[in-house]
């Protein structure tokens, strides 16, 4: 099975990912074999992975089957009580040593993140160290799964609360930050000493295992973690089917989302979701517009737009709507198009070519109904993977990139009038993720800070993620949080326990 369907050839880009592959200095992550009970398996039946750069092949990796991943969930149960057993302090002090050795080999992890999900070397090496910090947050946050002592409503009484970890835990993974979105819910799971099963993204398999190398050399025990790589819904059905995986956490798109929802229903999992996102970014005119449009180059075009967390839909104030679309314009316009691998890029390919054809259909339909394109349609002639940076201004609510997520380096501007009606049009979606607000009124900030209905909101801020804050979204983009010390408890239950007699 081929994951990209689209091969191209452009000459100029052809053999970069390649030859940087070659040149690693770990060979065995490149070797492409999943990590099941404690051994590397090379599967009977291999995929290709691909650079979506350029459509060339550049690694084989092995095809888990159903009953591989059936292995690993009997590997993940036996595992459990020993890795329970352990010390907080004992599983804190693996985590960190995984964490280290990520860094250590940053280089080439993030050498094998640009190779196969083409996002700019630069980002790449940032999702490295964003990914670490998953695992160093949550080795210290282990040792804080405190419980709670309640003051007792019956004599002679003691009531405590616990928390306990779960069981096996399953992770399932996308394609647009391949390590980070591992390593934020395995080190959530392994510091609440539950052992967790991965099925990456078929996009992006290769920077996973090679997580996963790191993850047995630094000493997490036979079974603990788990990486199986195949087609997503035979390696799901197992997992959402056995009662002996008792959470699992997914982060992708929201229809995927409902159906793993659904299928997790069976056996009544703790299910965690972070999913697709839709958010506005405020623009008041009382900001100076080159803050906001630095603000906004970052919130639109970092991970070349596809991240969850990408403003969509920017809501500009009309007394600044024409100097902040003539701003906005020049600096989408600087943004270089090109392979990762080169130093120069700021905009890689779509991962996947439907992203790509999503981004033109919007495009197109907005034109058509009267948006005004600005775009310098570089980088057209890569491949048809690259969508170069666009601007579309006068976009109006009855166009599809007004109310649908874009995923991709185009960026929508609307002018409003008055923060009643812009409060109201930002709300005016069933997805919550992030929203962001440019406002030097701090009585707007704050009121508007209580208005937006979503999960994480900026305020004066494109950046905002970290380890330490509660990410996840409200409405349809999500169910429970992931960093932060809410999440771990998605891999904790509580239980509540009543001494009694105590006098006697
Ligand atoms: P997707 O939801 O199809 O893929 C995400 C993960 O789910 C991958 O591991 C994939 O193999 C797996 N998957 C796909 N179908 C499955 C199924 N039926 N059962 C079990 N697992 C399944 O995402 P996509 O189609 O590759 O991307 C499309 C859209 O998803 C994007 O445009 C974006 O809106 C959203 N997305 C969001 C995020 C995020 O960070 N929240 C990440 C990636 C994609």
């Amino acid at each position: 099975m081929v994951h990209q369907t689209v091969r191209h050839k452009s000459s100029d880009l052809v053999g970069l990912a390649p030859t940087h592959l070659q040149n690693l200095r770990r060979r065995d992550f490149v070797a492409g074999a999943a990590l099941v009970d404690g051994r590397w398996i090379v599967g009977e039946q291999r995929d290709i992975v691909v650079d979506p750069a350029t459509g060339e092949e550049i690694a084989e990796i092995a095809r888990c089957s159903a009953a591989d991943m059936d292995r690993a969930i009997a590997a993940a149960e036996r595992s459990f009580a020993a890795w329970r057993a352990l010390l907080p302090a004992r599983r804190g002090a693996i985590l960190r040593s995984w964490a280290s050795l990520m860094l250590d080999h940053s280089e080439e992890l993030a050498i094998l993140v640009t190779s196969e999900q083409g996002k700019p070397l630069a980002e790449a090496r940032h999702e490295i160290a964003y990914g670490a910090g998953f695992l160093e947050w949550f080795a210290a946050e282990g040792e804080r799964a405190y419980g709670e002592t309640i003051p007792s409503h019956k004599p002679e009484t003691l009531l405590q609360v616990r928390m306990q970890p779960i069981g096996v835990a399953a992770a399932i993974t996308p394609w647009n930050f391949p390590v980070a979105m591992i390593t934020r819910k395995a080190g959530a799971a392994l510091a609440a000493g539950c052992p967790i099963i991965v099925k990456p993204a078929p996009e992006t398999p290769l920077s996973a295992l090679a997580v996963a190398r790191l993850a047995e050399e630094a000493g997490v025990p036979r079974g603990v973690f788990q990486i199986l790589v195949g087609n997503p819904i035979e390696l799901s059905a197992p997992l959402l089917r056995d009662t002996r995986v008792r959470a699992l956490s997914f982060t992708g798109s929201t229809q995927v989302g409902r159906l793993l929802l659904e299928g997790a229903a069976q056996t009544v999992k703790k299910v965690s979701l972070e999913l697709g996102g839709h958010a506005p970014f405020l623009i008041f005119d009382d900001v100076d517009v080159d803050r906001a449009v630095k603000g906004a180059i970052a919130a639109k075009f970092s991970t070349s737009g596809q991240d969850c967390l990408a403003a969509n839909r920017f809501y500009v104030q009309r007394g600044i709507y024409g100097a902040f679309v003539d701003a906005f314009a020049a600096a989408v316009a600087q943004l270089k198009v090109g392979h990762g691998l080169d130093p120069t890029t700021d905009i890689g390919p779509m991962t996947k070519l439907p992203v790509a054809n999503k981004c033109r259909a919007q495009i197109d339909d907005a034109v058509k109904k009267g948006a005004r394109l600005f775009s310098t349609n570089q980088g057209v002639s890569l491949g048809p993977n690259f969508v170069p940076p666009a601007l579309l201004s006068d976009v109006t609510e009855g166009m599809l990139i007004a109310h649908e997520e874009t995923f991709g380096p185009v960026a929508a501007v609307l002018p409003f009038d008055s923060e009643e009606e812009v409060t109201a049009r930002a709300n005016a979606n069933e997805m919550g993720l992030a929203g962001y607000i440019y406002t030097d009124s701090l009585r707007r900030a704050l009121r508007l800070s209580e208005q937006i209905e979503c999960g994480m909101l900026g305020i004066n801020t494109a950046s905002f993620t970290g380890p330490s804050i509660p990410f996840g979204g409200w409405k349809q983009s999500g169910l429970g949080r992931e960093g932060s010390r809410h999440g771990l408890a998605e891999y904790m239950e509580l239980k509540y326990v009543c001494f009694g007699d105590l006098a006697g």
